[in-house]
């Protein structure tokens, strides 16, 4: 069950394509996970497709040729398989050559990483880090696996911290997360997580801020976790 989902705002720029790679590979992958939110994309991706197709109607001249039409009907066929891929993309699980191996471990990852996996684990102790390259200077997105028993020092980030847990299990003072759970940690917030059965989290530390207005109502104290 998950309880932590990415808010309407965070979903609307996705479907949009407006967020920067790294914070649209983990709506990406908690949507993989979370059916209820697969579903919300793929309405707000039809809601779209349906504006982009009556805003192109509109400003088509009277003269409309028959290269103008063309384009249309391109428009319009190619919004339309967007869609159907984005519903196939729902009812398609986890793929067998897709995943990750580390202490033993073997992870499927959710699709969207497919393209993102050509570097090797880094670790200390229990804890490994396999670094994604999005291109992005500041955020440092990464897969991140702790081995049973393991855990995090005490830390606080200098920027917001998004983790999505995408295997096993994690806690920290706040409460336990299970596969799926997708949480936005802002600088002042400290926090040591341990997992006793081992877990794999994707995670992007200094997630950049200025992807969204709805940050700054994100990070008002209502309680030391947030999403
Ligand atoms: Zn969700």
């Amino acid at each position: 069950m998950i309880n932590y989902h990415p808010d309407q705002h965070l979903l609307s720029l996705h479907a949009k394509g407006e967020l920067p790679l790294s914070m649209s590979i983990a709506i990406s992958a908690h949507a993989e996970l979370c059916p209820h939110c697969q579903q919300q994309l793929d309405q707000m991706t039809i809601a779209l497709s349906e504006q982009q197709f009556e805003s192109a109607v509109k400003t088509q001249s009277v003269d409309t040729n028959n290269n103008q039409l063309d384009a249309l009907l391109e428009q319009l066929l190619n919004s339309t398989l967007d869609t159907l891929e984005v519903e196939q993309a729902s009812t398609v699980d986890l793929i067998e050559d897709n995943s990750v191996s580390i202490k033993g471990q073997h992870y499927p990852l959710p699709k969207v990483f497919r393209k993102q996996i050509n570097a090797s684990w880094q670790g200390i102790g229990k804890v490994s880090r396999l670094r994604l390259d999005t291109g992005e200077p500041q955020a440092r997105a990464s897969l991140l696996h702790i081995a049973a028993n393991g855990e995090i020092p005490e830390h606080t980030h200098k920027g917001a911290e998004l983790t999505l847990l995408l295997a096993g299990e994690f806690s920290d003072c706040y409460n336990t997360y299970k596969p799926g759970d997708f949480m936005l940690l802002d600088k002042e917030h400290q926090h040591s997580p341990k997992t006793l059965e081992g877990c794999l989290c994707y995670t992007i530390v200094d997630a950049p801020l200025y992807f969204t207005k709805g940050f700054s109502k994100l990070l008002n104290p209502i309680g030391d976790l947030l999403y």
